[in-house]
């Protein structure tokens, strides 16, 4: 079976602004990214912020079949038809993968309905990553847990509706826990939020992390079927005597 068409997104602003994030990620995060995924066999292409229509027109979205999401300083920037156009792709069947402050961007905003709240402290402590939908497509060649040496903590609440799907719990060494990976499916898309990818940290170089975001975009391809369309069904199927 071919794999899924993956657009890695990235806003872009961090690598080129500050040198200890450019050192841990030269040509970007998006690059890192989609160069493990090709290296599973993914066709992956990127597309930032600063290009036309963010990389993302009409015509790539149409040749996305999931898309990785990474934003933080420049939520506001993402203009609101790219958003609207993002949204309408995962009704339609397209997976979406938001990373880490992707909980604040316009596209998981409006897909979720909620304000995408939580709480951060960063104190480069230590995350552990609870397994806790052992068998799930997601964690496949995980172990019960696996760890990140040094991250930005998000804790709970974290305002988002309850999950689909609850992969991953996160335990801080501050203390806090987090719903880490969760899913949920919108129309016929599937949406997959994962937390690590702070990008003072190198985060997407760890072997877990890249697997997780392998078996995400194997899990959130679009599922063959029919669209959902709207239609005023006067012919009924049976006689209704
Ligand atoms: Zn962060």
């Amino acid at each position: 079976m071919s794999l899924p068409r993956v657009t890695v997104w990235n806003e872009f602003r961090h690598e080129k602004k500050n040198p200890e994030v450019a050192a841990i990620y030269p040509d970007g995060m998006h690059e890192t990214i989609a160069r493990f995924l090709r290296a599973e066999g993914f066709p992956a292409r990127t597309a930032t912020l600063d290009e036309p229509e963010h990389g993302l027109s009409e015509a790539v979205l149409a040749e996305t079949d999931v898309l990785i999401w990474w934003g933080h300083m420049a939520h506001d920037d993402v203009l609101d038809a790219i958003a609207e156009r993002v949204q309408q792709r995962v009704w339609a069947g397209m997976g979406l993968i938001v990373l880490h402050s992707g909980h604040y961007s316009k596209p998981f905003r409006r897909l979720m309905g909620t304000s995408g709240n939580l709480q951060w402290r960063e104190a480069g402590e230590k995350e552990r990553l609870w397994v806790v939908a052992p068998g799930h497509p997601i964690t496949a060649g995980l172990g019960e847990y696996f760890e990140i040496p040094h991250v930005e903590m998000y804790g709970e609440p974290f305002d988002v509706p309850q999950p689909d799907e609850l992969v991953f719990v996160s335990w801080f060494q501050g203390g806090e826990v987090f719903r880490s990976g969760c899913c949920w499916r919108r129309g016929r898309g599937r949406v997959f939020y994962f937390r690590p990818g702070h990008e003072t940290f190198p985060i997407y170089h760890q072997p877990e992390v890249q697997r997780v975001l392998a078996n995400a975009a194997r899990w959130a391809a679009p599922v063959p079927g029919p669209a959902i369309g709207i239609a005023n069904r006067k012919e009924p199927l049976e006689p209704i005597p």
